[in-house]
């Protein structure tokens, strides 16, 4: 076809398919029509349906004008004479427009004959809608040209051109269709070879068949026809059908086979005849549809396995599919690298038990809420012992899945090692609640202890007490002495004011020279106590600088945590501080 212009292909469709449609009319005109009348079998339509849904619009009225000529010949040579040849061979092509304009319309994603929707559409528009608009329209004729009846001409018109089409149409489709060539050069000579002893089957059991007539044994062929359908597919179906009309029309003409034994004139012969085959055939294309659509899907999901597979091998991701109750299902390989399990030692394993078990409860809702989420992804952080028992936090990002009928069937998540994000995390953290100098706890992390500590109200036993501590001229530390000095200072401030209060109370640096203290569930008189002592810790404090003794002592303010909240009593604390250095400095002062 390479050297061929668009023009000369169009052409050679043009004389083909018009060839083809005069054979076949003058062909069915000249031996099916016994007694004057339409013929009793049609077969002509089915080619040109099949052409012309192969065909753009713009090409049909080439072929429909050429396949017009024929039939107008046909008619005038062997069926009902010059009269009727114009208009019959007009109402013809309509009935072939009809049809193949309906199903050029039916709108499916897959090829012709690969679905049901088609398959339905098909026997609804060829084999009742169009045939019956044309016998209307060729029983007139008839009936105006050789006073036929018309109700007779009218049923045989429409039997021989419904069955006729339903038959013949999808084998010229096959036949037609632009891979056909490119499908057969694919073949292996395995399959060639299979295909040959198919058809050879279905030739030879049709032959045993309809070379006797003393056993009704039309249902043999099925078996074959049915069995290439299914090893076969389409192309091997549509050849049997081929093969079985041959057999069975050439068998039938001669008397021979087990339609004969039927009572009737040839011409109810021929059309049971086509009866039958358009039987077989409505037997075999559901299966051949259904077949299609299955290797379609089977290949779709085969690209979708290959392509998925390509990512979770290549991903350092942890690809995860759990079941709904939280078994594994699958997991990618890269899980060998960052977990040391092989995806074999998890598969069936409850994934929860991989969790530590303080994480546990939150992964078990995180994964029900993802059952739930109706397809929403939803993430969560968690920890998880690897092969070699550390601990180490996953982030995951799950969706649910779901099956054909909408049922969520699983789970799939991506998992992320963040080990490492959290270490910086963790260590960030730290180092926005701790002081630098000191390394005690910042005026941020005094307030969220406090905070804390207020939030769990407990009846029997009071929040405790605040103290603010200042260094008494502390500039002048930093004047007389450097500002090392000064920062030694602060930092044996905090040792000794660590060394003196309870286990679980917070000393804390809240600004240049001051200090905060938490006593927990002290009362005033005990805070007091603690914060006397350590007042008293200062005083006798000496540390030497460059072999000069530094002294320095500290002013201090107490006010009890209570109702007022943790704002209040820091606020408290700070008013009784200053009210000490007012008072003299090296003195603690209660809130009033
Ligand atoms: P008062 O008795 O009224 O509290 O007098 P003071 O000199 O302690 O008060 P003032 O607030 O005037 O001075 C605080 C000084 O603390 C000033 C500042 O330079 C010094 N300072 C603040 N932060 C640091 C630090 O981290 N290291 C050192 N060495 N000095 C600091
Ligand atoms: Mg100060
Ligand atoms: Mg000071």
């Amino acid at each position: 076809m390479s050297g061929e212009t668009p023009n000369q292909i169009a052409t050679k469709s043009v004389i083909a398919t018009s060839a083809g449609y005069f054979v076949l009319a003058a062909a069915t005109v000249s031996t099916t029509r016994f007694d004057g009348g339409v013929a009793f079998i049609w077969v002509a339509t089915a080619l040109l349906i099949a052409r012309l849904t192969t065909l753009r619009p713009s090409a049909w009225p080439a072929h429909l004008l050429a396949c017009g000529s024929a039939g107008v010949a046909v008619t005038a040579l062997f069926g009902l004479g010059v009269a009727a040849a114009i208009p019959l061979s007009f109402v013809n092509l309509s009935e072939a427009v009809i049809a193949a304009t309906v199903l050029r319309h039916i709108r499916i994603p897959e090829r012709p004959l690969e679905s049901m929707r088609w398959l339905a559409g098909f026997v609804l528009t060829t084999g009742m809608v169009a045939p019956g608009a044309s016998g209307v329209g060729g029983a007139s004729v008839a009936t105006i040209v050789v006073g036929a009846d018309f109700a007779a001409a009218f049923a045989r018109w429409f039997a021989g051109h419904s069955l006729g089409s339903l038959t013949f149409t999808p084998v010229f489709m096959l036949l037609f269709r632009d891979d056909l060539g490119e499908r057969i050069r694919a073949m292996t000579h395995k399959r060639t070879a299979e295909t040959a002893v198919l058809l050879l089957l279905v030739v030879g059991v049709s032959i045993a068949v309809f070379a006797q007539s003393g056993m009704p044994l039309l249902f043999l062929p099925f078996l074959p026809v049915i069995f290439a359908t299914f090893r076969g597919g389409p192309l091997t179906a549509a050849m049997s059908v081929v093969l079985l009309t041959v057999v069975g029309f050439t068998f039938t003409l001669w008397d021979s086979g087990p339609i004969s034994l039927m009572r009737g004139t040839m011409g109810d012969h021929m059309q049971f005849l086509q009866f039958y085959l358009a039987a077989t055939v409505l037997a075999v294309l559901p299966i051949s549809a259904d077949l299609a659509r299955r290797s379609n899907l089977i290949r779709e999901l085969r690209d979708s396995k290959a392509r998925y597979r390509m990512l979770a091998d290549n991903s350092t991701d942890i690809i995860l599919n759990l079941d709904v109750n939280g078994r594994v299902r699958f997991v990618s390989p890269s899980i060998a690298q960052l977990g040391g399990f092989e995806p074999s030692d998890l598969v069936g394993r409850n994934a929860a038990l991989l969790v530590v078990a303080e994480d546990r409860a939150s992964a078990a809702r995180s994964h029900v809420m993802t059952l739930r989420g109706g397809g929403a992804m939803v993430s969560f952080e968690y920890r998880a012992v690897t092969a070699s028992g550390t601990e180490r936090w996953f982030e995951t990002h799950s969706r649910a899945v779901r099956d054909d009928a909408g049922v969520v069937e699983g789970v799939v998540s991506v998992l992320r090692d963040i080990s490492e994000r959290k270490v910086i995390e963790t260590q960030l953290f730290h180092a926005a609640l701790t002081d630098p100098l000191t390394h005690l706890p910042n005026r941020r992390a005094f307030k969220l202890e406090l905070e804390r500590l207020v939030e769990h109200v407990d009846p029997e036993r009071s929040f405790g007490c605040v103290a603010m501590f200042d260094v008494d001229h502390f500039k002048q530390v930093n004047d007389n002495h450097g500002h090392e000095a000064g920062d030694r200072v602060l930092r044996e401030f905090g040792r000794i004011a660590m060394a003196t209060v309870r286990g679980g109370d917070v000393v804390s640096r809240i600004g240049g020279e001051e200090f905060a203290v938490l006593l927990r569930h002290a009362s005033l008189e005990q805070a007091m106590v603690v914060c006397e002592r350590l007042r008293n810790a200062i005083e006798n404090m000496v540390i030497m600088v460059d072999g000069r003794p530094v002294r320095v002592t500290v002013s201090g303010g107490v006010a009890l945590i209570d109702a007022g909240g943790a704002e209040h009593a820091i606020r408290s604390a700070d008013a009784a501080l200053y009210q000490a250095k007012r008072d003299g400095r090296n003195q603690l002062q209660l809130a009033s």
